[in-house]
This record gives structure tokens, C-alpha cells and sequence, in this order.
């Protein structure tokens, strides 16, 4: 039979639900020199369906290092770690800024993997972020958390890594 194919449907749908942004290491495709590409969580070697389920919204790099790898190693615990699923989990749950916002630090065995096998923190990607840090572009706003919850207390969205003064500056320049 033959492979299913992403159809353009598909791939704008999927652009859209990740707000263009890598669901890996956050990359905006608005900053990107080259298009992203919509991979397989689970390959489809391994039996991964072309449905929307089981795929996500990648750059360049992400994709190419994450290719058919669906674990990786966490160089904390020592041990074999799935890699993040962005249909199953929520990014923020398993990943977090530093505090310049340029690197990705993992908090779970999973994100600490993914942040190695795919290479999450990229010489290229940290000079970009730390750019786009200082035009407030920055990190891009997690949608399904400010978004959907503007009265989140503010202890909770530090849990998670969210710069509150990139925020709230960006409230009051749209004020
Ligand atoms: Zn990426």
C-alpha cells in the first residue's frame, strides 16, 4: 500500500495549531531562513500514522536530529528516556527557560533527553533567541497557558518558565 502523504490541508492546520512555532525547541517560523517541516512523532517505520495525531510542527534541525528516534538518553537519571510527544504532553510541563532565555533546560527525564538528542540548544538557535530576546520576539508566548488563562497566579506561570515582564511589557505596548 502506499504511504500516506501530509496533505496541504493538513500542513496548514498543523502550522496553525502550533502557532508557528517548532514544537521542539520554539524556533518561530517567522524568523526562519528555511521552511519547517510537519514530521512523525512516532515514524512511520515503527507503525506511526500520517494523521494529525501523531504529527507535529518541526524546524529544520529539530527534524533532522529527531529523524526516526523516538527515545534518547537523560544524562541525569543515566538511563533510556521516551522523547517528548507535543500531542501528548504539554511542553512547559517538561521544559523551561533559563533565565536570559536562551537555553531550553529540561525538568524531566524526557525533556532533558529530547534537549540532547535533538539538540534543543543549537550555537545558532541560542544566538537567535538572544536576538529576538532583546526586540521582545522572545520566547513566543505559550499558548494554552497566558492565553486560555490570564488569571493564572503568577507563582504558577514562574513554575513554568514564562518570563512575566516580556508579558507584561507586551501588554502595555499594546495598550
Ligand atoms: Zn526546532
Amino acid at each position: 500500500m502506499p504511504e500516506k502523504r501530509v496533505t496541504a490541508k493538513q500542513r496548514t492546520k498543523i502550522a496553525e495549531r502550533a502557532h508557528g512555532c517548532c514544537e521542539y525547541c520554539r524556533s518561530q517560523t517567522d524568523f526562519a531562513t528555511q521552511s519547517f517541516s510537519v514530521e512523525h512523532i512516532i515514524p512511520r517505520s515503527q507503525g506511526g500514522k500520517t494523521e494529525l495525531d501523531n504529527l507535529a510542527f518541526a524546524c529544520q534541525g529539530c527534524n533532522g536530529h529527531k529523524y526516526t528516534k523516538t527515545e534518547g538518553y537523560d544524562l541525569v537519571s543515566g538511563k533510556i528516556s521516551s522523547l517528548y510527544h507535543p500531542r501528548h504532553q504539554k511542553w512547559c510541563d517538561h521544559f523551561c527557560w533559563n533565565d536570559d532565555y536562551t537555553l531550553i533546560l529540561g525538568i524531566t527525564p524526557t525533556g532533558r533527553a529530547t534537549i540532547e538528542t535533538l539538540h534543543l540548544n543549537r550555537e545558532g538557535v541560542q544566538n537567535l533567541r538572544r536576538i529576538l530576546c532583546e526586540m521582545s520576539k522572545h520566547p513566543p508566548i505559550e499558548r494554552g497557558t497566558i492565553k486560555d488563562t490570564p488569571d493564572e497566579p503568577r507563582a504558577e506561570l514562574t513554575k513554568k518558565g514564562i518570563r512575566l515582564s516580556l508579558i507584561e511589557n507586551k501588554a502595555l505596548s499594546q495598550a
